[in-house]
């Protein structure tokens, strides 16, 4: 993979320090998501309280791009409201569908743009977006 520098200077500092990794005891909502073709997996755990992103804490295992891109948006999403979270999360999925033509919306997505040289390399796509999906639809249950 060809990542600028500076981008994966933020994925491997994400790799190595994951955020909000560990399983919270509470939870409204636990979900699982793997990506066969990589052999990532993450579990998620969901707290949502009055339409606001309370918690997210997850533990998984993986190629560092899942495991940071899981802690970007744990770290991104927690407090958030419903709305605002899916946004972001839809935001990262336009930048992660751009094939590499796009730079992503740094004000949206934060560290989240790191991951903008990901979409030049379709075997690497789901697992940058595994723990998104994850989130995704463990908000969708909670909410439904
Ligand atoms: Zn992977």
């Amino acid at each position: 993979m060809e990542l600028d520098s500076l981008y994966q200077e933020v994925i491997l500092d994400h790799y190595r320090n994951p955020l909000h990794k560990g399983l919270s005891k509470e939870k409204d909502i636990q979900v699982h998501h793997n990506n066969p073709s990589c052999g990532d997996e993450v579990t998620l755990n969901l707290i949502m309280k009055d339409g606001i992103v309370k918690d997210i804490s997850w533990d998984g295992v993986g190629c560092s791009i899942s495991m940071a891109s899981t802690s970007v948006m744990s770290d991104l999403l927690i407090g958030k409201n419903y709305v605002d979270a899916l946004k972001i999360v839809e935001s990262f999925v336009e930048l992660m569908q751009s094939k590499g033509q796009s730079s992503g919306n740094e004000d949206l997505l934060e560290d989240g743009v790191a991951f903008a040289g990901v979409s030049k390399f379709p075997a690497r796509i789901k697992c940058a977006l595994l723990g998104w999906m994850a989130f995704k639809d463990a908000t969708t249950q909670v909410m439904a």
